[in-house]
């Protein structure tokens, strides 16, 4: 079929979606309009959007195709991993004129080389698969979030993601090694090197780690192994207060041998909430303290962790530091210690739609960060709820805010308007970011616009025009050009 036909025939998204189909093959369009609304519908369930065809290549080359059939169409693409994002990015916001294309289908492990502790996937490996499978030839990979078993590499690589692992192995960028990308004119930038240092010019691969899927298709990724940590010790610490939870967090690097994962904080509340996701969960500690942090040490060899964490508690709680604390005598403990952490969320997403905000400042303001926005939160929006939580040792906090049990949609619409009006001014004066690890997505977008300086715009403009000048690649995400 020539392009000038197609154009000409396919005038609705009925027409758009056969031309798809005749151009691509019947087996990578998805056609059916129920099985199409499950790509277009946010984690949440808060937003459900609509679009003219699902693509779901298998392979580099069929990315490729698919790119160069939406640009004959004059049709744009939103890149879609395993949709947990929480800000709109993998979901169209223009359903006449957007394609949503899945990586789903491109999930094969290329290649795991223990000897030189690197790894190629193709983007659509599912987060928990690839680490598993890494952990079956002794390796780690050390990226850990609560989606991990739907988000997939691409889409981490995509949003950049944080996790509970940033305070020692970072944030995906420094995990990865190499991309394969498909950019927006349908060329394949092919550069999955596997080498750690390589200075040759300016690094491409950056340009795509964070993009949102607004520079192109990541269709494959390299990415850097550690040795697999087979010891790790996990306590659950009642504190005072989120300052000296901050103190203990100094402390613990220090004395750790900088052999901390991970360093979660949670209010008392994060029980309450977990159990009503989890109600058979056990809660090891007593609920009575204002302040919770859930530690984890690990490593890999000679060092004996456990008696690492023993020591470092011992002298903590001597010191008052830690008013009471449990250790995770085995996996099975461990593990439901996290589930606290990740059923928090559940708990949350339970009391329906409600203000999430994934916000950083320096580790050095958080605690009075916390507490102002907190108060403002309290004063303006009385009955509403604050739960703040989240990876303390980055300086990332989620401040979320529970609109009072009983509200209406109306009403819950409303407070989260106000809410975040009101924790963005404190941010604003704090001079931290409305996005430690999420990214901007569609629903950020207004607030990062808004607090754009004049010389970002210019080179992230300058950027998409140059990479996407017909702007096929996710339009409306992170920024209107
Ligand atoms: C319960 C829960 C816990 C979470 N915890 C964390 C956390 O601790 N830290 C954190 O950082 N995030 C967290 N997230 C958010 C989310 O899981 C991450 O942003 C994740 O990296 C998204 O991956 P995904 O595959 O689901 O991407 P998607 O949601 O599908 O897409 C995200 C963005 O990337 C683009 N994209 C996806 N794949 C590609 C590709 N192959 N090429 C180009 N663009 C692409 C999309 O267009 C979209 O803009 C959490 C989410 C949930 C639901």
């Amino acid at each position: 079929m020539t392009s000038a036909g197609t154009i000409e025939d396919a005038k609705g998204p009925a027409e758009l979606r056969l031309a798809l189909r005749q151009m691509l093959g019947e087996d990578i369009v998805l056609s059916e309009t129920e099985e199409m609304l499950r790509f277009c519908r946010d984690w949440h369930g808060d937003v459900t959007s609509g679009t003219v065809a699902v693509i779901r290549p298998r392979s580099t080359q069929q990315v490729a195709a698919a790119v160069k059939a939406c640009r004959e169409l004059g049709l744009s693409i939103v890149p879609q991993g395993g949709n947990t994002g929480l800000v709109l990015g993998a979901i169209p916001d223009a359903p006449e004129r957007q394609v949503v294309l899945s990586l789903s289908r491109m999930n094969r492990i290329r290649k795991i080389d223990p000897a030189d502790f690197s790894a190629v996937v193709e983007s659509g490996c599912i987060l928990s698969e690839l680490k598993d499978a890494i952990a079956k030839m002794g390796m780690f990979f050390p990226l850990a979030l609560g989606a991990q078993g739907s988000c997939q590499i691409g889409g981490n690589v995509s949003t950049n993601a944080g996790g509970v692992n940033v305070l020692r192995y970072g944030m995906t960028r420094e995990l990865v090694l190499g991309l394969e990308v498909v950019l927006p004119d349908g060329s394949i930038l092919e550069g999955l090197s596997t080498l750690r240092k390589d200075n040759r010019g300016i690094d491409l691969k950056q340009l795509f780690i964070g993009a949102e899927g607004t520079l192109g298709i990541i269709t494959a990724v390299s990415v850097k192994l550690t040795p697999y940590p087979d010891h790790v010790a996990t306590a659950l610490l009642g504190l005072a207060s989120l300052e000296d939870a901050i103190k203990l967090y100094r402390r613990a690097r220090r004395d750790c041998c900088d052999l901390m994962s991970a360093f979660e904080f949670m209010p008392p509340l994060a029980f309450t909430l977990a159990q009503e996701a989890m109600p058979d969960l056990p809660i090891p500690i007593s609920a009575e303290y204002p302040a919770y942090v859930l530690m984890e040490i690990s490593g890999s060899g000679l060092i004996d962790i456990d008696d690492l964490m023993q020591r470092f508690l011992e002298g903590v709680m001597e010191e008052g530091l830690v008013l009471d604390g449990t250790i995770a005598a085995s996996q099975t403990q461990a593990r439901n210690l996290w589930l606290i952490r990740e059923g928090m969320n559940e708990g949350q997403a339970k009391r329906g739609t409600h203000m999430r905000t994934d916000i950083s400042v320096p580790l050095s303001q958080l605690a009075s960060f916390v507490e102002e926005a907190e108060k403002a939160v309290s004063e303006a929006l009385p009955g509403a709820v604050s739960v703040s939580y989240g990876h303390v040792g980055d300086g990332n906090v989620h401040l979320n805010v529970l609109p009072p049990a009983g509200s209406t949609p109306e009403e819950r619409i409303q407070l989260i308007y106000r809410a975040k009006t009101v924790v963005n001014e404190v941010l604003d004066r704090y001079t931290g970011s409305i996005s430690a690890e999420h990214g901007i997505g569609r629903l950020k977008r207004p607030d990062f616009d808004a607090r754009l300086p004049a010389s970002r715009r210019k080179l992230l403009t300058a950027l998409k025009h140059a990479v996407d000048p017909e702007m096929i690649m996710n339009p409306g995400c992170q920024l209107r050009f």
